[in-house]
């Protein structure tokens, strides 16, 4: 199947990431102007399911690899049969999601195929040489570098949320089952003895469906605690500005915007956030904004669905109070 693209999914717990979804969107984009295939690649174990959620988000076909070895990310391996599947299928382009695997995985397979690799997309076109121009974050997000990989296949890490994935549709996908690989044995240079999760990976923004975000108005790690409070109570996930970050009241794993995580959720509500717009660029595509900020003129209410005027530390507890009564 040449005249493809390949977009890699990554699992977790025979889960998809969203990211890998999300990247369907602008493969088909680019896919159809070319006339392309989208093509979702599975590496994992136990991945039918998964392979038939990537038809359904629009993919044209799935290979999958499936063996209890692949059960879990390895660098080698992985690396070893994403290029021995871009060797065979010969890809125009390989979209891998910019998580802590995917950026471990992209320059592993880049440098095996030979080609270059652009870091951490947020968009992406095409030019006019028929080439994809991606739009990389560069300096902690102060420019926004275009990017041409010149060479055959283009490849790129995206980042999550950047793209909104398809309304899901229940679609019937050719699946390629590609499970007889064998790797070779000077491919395997390392062994995992052991996965040990870091603190911003048990953050998942990127795929909440609420999120409480606090900012500088929070005016204390004691008060923040209100923004936990609110996130909890609406099964949500707590982000945050900058600035409480920067003076110590939660962790960076929680920052969201131009230098931190890109998020869509369903509801955003951002308490005490001014709407600066290294925050903006990273939850405008939110699909519900509730702001709440005794400035009546913060540009955040620009972008909000409602605006709340008023003090955050009367605000927060009233609809914490408010929302116990409806559920009591
Ligand atoms: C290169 C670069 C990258 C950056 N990347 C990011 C990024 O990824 N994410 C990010 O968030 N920022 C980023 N920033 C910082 C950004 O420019 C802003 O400084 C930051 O977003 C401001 O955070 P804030 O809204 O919490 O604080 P402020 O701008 O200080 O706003 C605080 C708001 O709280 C309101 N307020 C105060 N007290 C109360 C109260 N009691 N009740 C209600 N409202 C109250 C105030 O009216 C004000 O609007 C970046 C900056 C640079 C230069």
């Amino acid at each position: 199947m040449e005249n493809c693209i390949f977009v890699v999914m990554e699992t977790e717990n025979g889960a998809v990431k969203n990211v890998g979804f999300e990247m369907i969107t602008p493969a088909k984009e680019i896919a159809a102007a070319k006339n392309l295939k989208t093509v979702a690649v599975l590496i994992g174990n136990d991945v039918d399911g998964a392979a038939k959620q990537a038809g359904n988000y629009g993919a044209d076909a799935v290979i999958t690899v499936d063996a209890p070895e692949y059960k879990t990310y390895a660098s080698d391996e992985y690396a070893a049969v994403l290029t021995t599947l871009a060797e065979k299928y010969k890809p125009e382009a390989i979209f891998i999601g910019a998580t802590p695997n995917g950026k471990d995985l992209a320059p592993r397979v880049a440098v095996k195929l030979n080609t270059g690799c652009a870091a951490d997309v947020t968009a992406m076109k095409l030019n006019d040489e028929g080439r994809i121009a991606f739009t990389c974050p560069v300096y902690g997000g102060t420019i926004l570098a275009e990017n041409v990989v010149e060479t055959i296949p283009q490849m790129a890490t995206v980042r999550g949320g950047a793209f909104k994935k398809a309304e899901p549709s229940e679609t019937s996908v050719e699946i390629i089952c590609e499970d007889e690989i064998t790797l070779k044995a000077e491919d395997i240079k390392t062994k995992i003895v052991d996965v040990v999760k870091e603190i911003s990976e048990a953050v998942n923004l990127e795929d909440a469906d609420v999120i409480v975000a606090g900012g500088r108005g929070m005016g204390s790690p004691e008060n923040f605690a209100l923004v936990k409070e609110l996130a909890d109570l609406l099964g949500g996930v707590v982000g945050a500005t900058r600035a409480p970050i920067e003076s110590g009241w939660i962790s960076r794993a929680h920052q969201i915007g131009q230098s931190g995580k890109i998020v869509s959720p369903k509801l955003y509500i951002a308490c005490g956030i001014s709407g600066a717009t290294q925050h903006v660029t990273g939850m405008v595509g939110s699909d519900y904004i509730i702001a709440i900020n005794k400035d009546e003129d913060a540009p955040i209410f620009d972008i909000a669905n409602v605006g709340i005027v008023g003090n955050v530390l009367q605000v927060i507890p009233a609809m914490i109070e408010e929302i116990k009564k409806m559920r009591a």
